[in-house]
């Protein structure tokens, strides 16, 4: 598209007056102004287009402006924009229905929401009635969202801020989960680090009172805070703490769901069958706001004859589940979630990992399907970050300037503290993955000479 500076000042102009932005402080940002965006790509007004290694906020799964989901948009626009939640509606249905069809055996019932916040806050909810208890555990490396409950679930920064304004859930318990590049659990192999992680859940639970502990939610891969792979057996040693104290699993499969890892929900690589699965994001693309909580028999049948003490006006929308139906049926269609393990497989593991090889500043590569963090370091023997833990602001410096020289050669990933993240839609062409990972190998020299100095 033709440059347009006019259009873009217009944009911004209107933006700065009026536009409120989220995690910012509202003097010291200026929004890029967007034209558009087709597939793995999206551009400015000024002629810059970006391949989108970020997925925005790793929701596009199926890329930009998909036709099928257009048109499947457009047409439920047509017939019936909206109907409030407490009626049937055949679109609701049917995106319930395939939902729970990729769900493991015995969750069957969806309650919709408007997006992940408010899926963990609601399964959280039906945990804690479920079992009459209040507490829930989680991760310290983890985000949940921003609702009340969902930030105090968080164990990242974020989380910190809103505690001291007092928007706080007090029944939450945090504890380590498996990390072995950076082990606190002094561990050298994964089969270690799974059991010494499990003994320190298992601790955690006896220490807050096994009888006060309604949900442990897990994010099955975790997202944000580092692309952190589970090792083989830990997930299944959660499931086996669950069932030992009556507690119930919450998998957080808000990021992970939905092909990102190459499989219709993470879980399904180790084989696991949650309580509670939260999703959203990959559901419909983020086409349309939705989320949700897939449920199963035995806590469904704690609400068959009991009120459910929750709701949306929004619960549900039938643009917002239209377009989880075409996506659904685009992915199967175009095999987007084998897409997603093969370019895991054959074009981004290996290409990140010849990276380590060269980069100085590349500590350590992971990742699945299309779901990958390089862990940036300013030594390999030491493994200190690149920036430290909670980094923001010129501490964050480094980071930054990765960032903005991915973004001087066309490329768009995310960053959180010291890792540059990778997660670029799932049906994103062998090609356009190669162009990308070209321009990343080129920032990372920005990254090197941090890590040299
Ligand atoms: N859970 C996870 C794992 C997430 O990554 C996110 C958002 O990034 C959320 C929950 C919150 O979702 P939302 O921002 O749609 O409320």
């Amino acid at each position: 598209p033709a440059p347009d500076p006019d259009g873009a000042k217009a944009v911004s102009e209107r933006d700065r007056a009026h536009v409120f932005h989220s995690w910012s402080a509202q003097d010291q940002i200026s929004p890029l102004p967007i034209a558009g965006a087709a597939g793995s790509r999206f551009w400015d007004y000024q002629g810059n287009s970006y391949l989108d290694f970020a997925s925005q906020l790793v929701f596009t799964n199926i890329g930009h402006q998909h036709p099928k989901v257009v048109a499947a948009i457009q047409q439920q626009a047509a017939r019936l924009c909206t109907i409030a939640p407490g009626f049937a509606n055949d679109k609701r249905a049917e995106a319930a229905e395939l939902i729970a069809s990729y769900a493991p055996e015995g969750l069957n019932r969806v309650f919709f929401t408007n997006a992940g916040a408010d899926a963990i806050e609601n399964a959280v909810r039906m945990a804690r009635i479920h079992t009459g208890r209040p507490k829930v555990l989680t991760a310290y490396r983890s985000y949940h969202g921003n609702t009340a409950t969902a930030i105090s679930l968080t164990g990242d920064p974020r989380r910190w801020a809103n505690e001291n304004a007092g928007h706080h859930d007090g029944n939450v318990a945090h504890f380590f989960g498996p990390y072995l590049y950076r082990s606190h659990f002094y561990a050298t192999t994964p089969e270690q680090e799974a059991e010494r992680a499990l003994e320190h859940l298992e601790q955690t639970i006896a220490f807050e009172g096994p009888n006060t502990v309604a949900a442990i939610l897990l994010e099955t891969v975790v997202g944000t805070n580092g692309i952190l792979i589970p090792p083989p057996g830990y997930l299944a040693g959660v499931r086996a703490l669950c069932d030992k104290y009556g507690i119930v699993y919450i998998a957080d499969e808000v990021m992970a769901g939905f092909g990102r890892t190459g499989a219709w929900f993470a879980i399904d690589h180790w084989n696991v069958s949650p309580d509670l699965i939260a999703f959203a994001k990959g559901v419909n693309s983020g086409y349309v706001p939705l989320g949700g909580v897939i449920i199963s028999d035995a806590i469904h049948d704690t609400f068959r004859n009991q009120v459910f003490p929750g709701g949306l006006t929004y619960s549900g929308h039938p643009l917002a589940c239209a377009a989880a139906v075409a996506t659904i049926e685009v992915m199967r269609e175009e095999r987007i979630v084998e897409n997603a393990a093969w370019l895991g497989e054959h074009v981004l593991g290996p290409t990140l990992r010849g990276f380590a090889q060269r980069h100085p500043s590349v500590g350590e590569v992971r990742g699945i399907g299309a779901f990958w963090a390089l862990d940036l370091v300013k030594d390999k023997a030491t493994r200190e970050m690149l920036v430290p833990y909670g980094a923001g602001g010129p501490a964050a410096a480094p980071m930054n300037a990765v960032l903005a020289e991915c973004k001087k050669h066309g490329v768009w990933p995310f960053t959180h503290f010291n890792r540059l993240q990778l997660t670029p839609p799932l049906n994103m062409t062998e090609a356009e993955a190669l162009e990308g990972l070209t321009a990343i190998d080129k920032a990372l020299s920005v990254a090197d000479e941090y890590a040299a100095a």
